[in-house]
């Protein structure tokens, strides 16, 4: 190991120094002892963005959970102190889904006392905030949930939440953001090949124009496969002559991208390899278990000799089928959607942060201490696990619902009219094991998608321009992608712009099992990401960022000042996977049964629309309101 990167936590204001050791779950005493007292969100210091070390899930935030589904959590269960604490609503989950619920049942009944409670400790669940300060100067970065970005256009429901929050993506995106910054220096994306799988590390910047054949003349590849390559990615054959363009979408339906280029276009293992990771970010999963129609959406090569006829067919995944068709407008905050999330928070807590804007929360600092006070309407309570919400009596006429919930190793309960439950679906059958069993095992069916964001902080970011890319695909590698901060001015917010200045790099990691079917390759990630401590995270980047930037004069010990690995075991929403899930019928699909509103109980989270983005988070926040206020 090199320079052991300066790792700062601070909990209740104190500073504790996490060792290289903290493992999900198993936790060193200092560490433990410190998040068993994490309750006090009230202390001067707490401030969970700055956070570095293992962030996202955190340690802390999920054991209870775990505990709960291994039926490990109540036999050991202390004694349940009623809090006598009373409300209109309770909220669990305080991601954008439980906010916007929370700000919509307040416009119905605008002196509603409502408590958002959240396991983690801070607020906006994926939409996560990751905090720098090097050398004095503020830098963002998103945690998770990157961008105001969907398949499909936001529905009145979300776009007027948006607006109502003072955020127009199409205005800010023209006013605010700068996507062509890094090309408009003669930057170009990047492909990394490690030597585990092609031989030899080598990286090649993509420049625009050049041919793939020039590309690649010194990628460690055979002959053929650089034939191979340079033919998917230029060449007009139709693989499926003779076929009309439904009856090829069909076909590409049917078959993984893997097996469309190794059996229908006849590529070479290594080419096959170099695409194999292509799918990652967007869909958690490698080539062999996405359509080739999925991805002939996203442009992804091979298909420019087919003549498909634009547009979505019925059997493709709902991110692929909404993009073919046009998607959302975009706009990333230099912290992602924890902005929305935060304007949220500011809009129910008014004293919670300074502003006024969309463009000010992004500065703004948020007190936590003013989350959760008495004299408030609306109350967030961090490092609270609901492990049990049930109705006061019969569900079809009881007037209350009871949730307790797990804090600072204490059991306490609330009472409210109505719950939403804003978390994961595959938790709610163990909160409420009186819902029907049908609906049960409908919300146990998908399986979220696990990945890694993590913010690495750089001394500068000199050895990027030394080789001329702002981002590598890295196929193979631990991490398949890396890439430098967005550049965005927004408020006060200044975004790095000389490669002498300190920048946040994103590494993206997507444990999969190539292979598995989408949703076992799933579960065996959150096992990957649950059993990998932090000393190999940073071992892994430390290794990656070396032999990637080395030939740049990147020095890993000198050049990386501060690590977040922002782990999300319970990441992206499943949506269906045309390969391996079932054709339902429409209303039968497992999302649809599983949110169904259990007396004074109602379901949200972006789990509840099947679709992992904001926007799906906003409108089921909005139709479980809907639907309490219906009874
Ligand atoms: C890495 C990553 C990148 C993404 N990028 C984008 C993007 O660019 N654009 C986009 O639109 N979407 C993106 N998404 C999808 C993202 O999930 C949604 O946009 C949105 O943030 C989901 O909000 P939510 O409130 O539905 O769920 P969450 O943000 O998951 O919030 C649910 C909260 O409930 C908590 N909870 C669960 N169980 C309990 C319990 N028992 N007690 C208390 N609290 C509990 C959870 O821990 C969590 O904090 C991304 C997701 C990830 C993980």
């Amino acid at each position: 190991m090199e320079t052991p990167v300066a790792r700062r936590d601070f909990l209740n204001g104190v500073a504790i120094a996490i060792g290289s050791t903290v493992a999900g779950g198993v936790l060193p005493d200092l560490v433990a002892a410190a998040l068993a007292d994490a309750a006090a969100q009230d202390a001067v210091g707490y401030y969970p963005p700055a956070l570095t070390g293992l962030r996202g899930n955190h340690p802390g935030s999920f054991e209870t959970a775990h505990a709960l589904r291994d039926a490990d959590f109540w036999p050991h269960a202390g004694a349940i102190a009623a809090t006598g604490e009373d409300y209109d609503l309770v909220v669990v989950g305080g991601g954008i889904s439980g906010l916007a619920a929370a700000r919509f049942y307040r416009a119905k009944n605008p002196g509603a006392r409502i408590l958002i409670l959240d396991n983690h400790d801070d607020v906006g669940g994926h939409a996560k905030r990751n905090e720098f300060s090097p050398g004095g100067r503020l830098e963002l970065m998103n945690g998770g949930t990157l961008s105001i970005d969907s398949p499909r256009p936001y529905s009145a429901v979300a776009d007027g939440l948006l607006k109502a929050l003072g955020v127009d993506a199409a205005v800010l995106t023209k006013k605010c953001a700068e996507p062509n910054f890094y090309p408009s220096l003669g930057l170009a994306r990047g492909i990394f090949f490690d030597r585990e799988t092609f031989g030899a590390d080598k990286l090649i910047a993509v420049k625009p124009g050049v041919a793939w054949r020039e590309l690649l003349s010194d990628a460690p590849l055979s002959p053929r496969a650089r034939r191979d390559i340079a033919r998917i990615e230029e060449e007009k054959i139709d693989y499926l002559a003779g076929l009309s363009s439904d009856e090829k979408k069909k076909r590409l339906s049917r078959i993984s991208y893997r097996d469309y280029l190794r059996d229908v276009v006849n590529a070479d293992k290594a080419a096959i390899a170099f695409y194999q990771a292509r799918t990652h970010g967007e869909w958690g999963v490698g080539i062999d278990a996405v359509s080739a129609l999925d991805v002939w959406a996203f442009a992804f090569p091979g298909f420019q000799g087919l003549n498909l006829k634009p547009g979505s067919a019925p059997q493709m995944g709902y991110t692929a089928a909404g993009y073919a068709d046009g998607g959302s407008y975009t706009f990333h905050f230099p912290d992602g959607n924890a902005s929305i999330a935060r304007l949220l928070v500011r809009d129910l807590i008014a004293e919670s942060a300074p502003g006024k804007n969309a463009e000010d929360i992004v500065t703004a600092r948020l007190d936590y201490a003013r989350l959760d006070r008495p004299q408030s309407n609306v109350r967030i309570r961090l490092n609270a696990t609901a492990v049990r919400v049930r109705h006061l009596g019969d569900p079809a006429s009881a007037a209350d619902v009871e949730i307790v919930y797990v804090r600072g190793g204490a059991l306490a309960s609330v009472r409210a009219k109505a719950c939403v439950l804003a978390c994961y679906n595959m938790i709610i059958p163990y909160l409420c094991p009186d819902l029907p069993e049908q609906q049960k095992a409908a919300l146990r069916y998908a399986s979220k998608i696990p990945l890694i964001y993590t913010s690495v902080a750089l001394r500068n970011w000199r050895p990027f321009k030394a080789l001329g890319i702002f981002h590598a695909h890295a196929p193979g590698s631990y991490f398949s992608s890396l890439s430098l901060n967005e550049v965005t001015d927004i408020g006060k917010y200044r975004s790095a712009r000389s490669p002498d200045e300190p920048m946040l790099l994103r590494m993206v990691r997507v444990p999969v099992q190539p292979g598995l079917p989408e949703r076992d390759q799933h579960r065996a990630g959150r096992l990957d990401i649950l059993g990998t401590t932090f000393a190999t995270y940073e071992d892994k980047i430390r290794d990656q960022l070396a032999r990637i930037l080395g030939p740049g004069g990147f020095n890993s010990g000198r050049d990386i000042t501060a690590i977040t690995v922002n782990r999300w075991p319970h990441g992206y929403a499943y949506e269906y996977n045309p390969l391996f899930d079932p054709d339902w019928p429409q209303g039968q699909e497992p999302h649809v049964i599983g949110r169904a509103r259990f007396g004074r109980i109602a379901i949200a989270n972006s789990d509840a629309g099947a679709a992992a983005y904001t926007d799906s988070a906003i409108d089921h926040a909005y139709r479980a309101v809907e639907e309490l206020f219906g009874i």
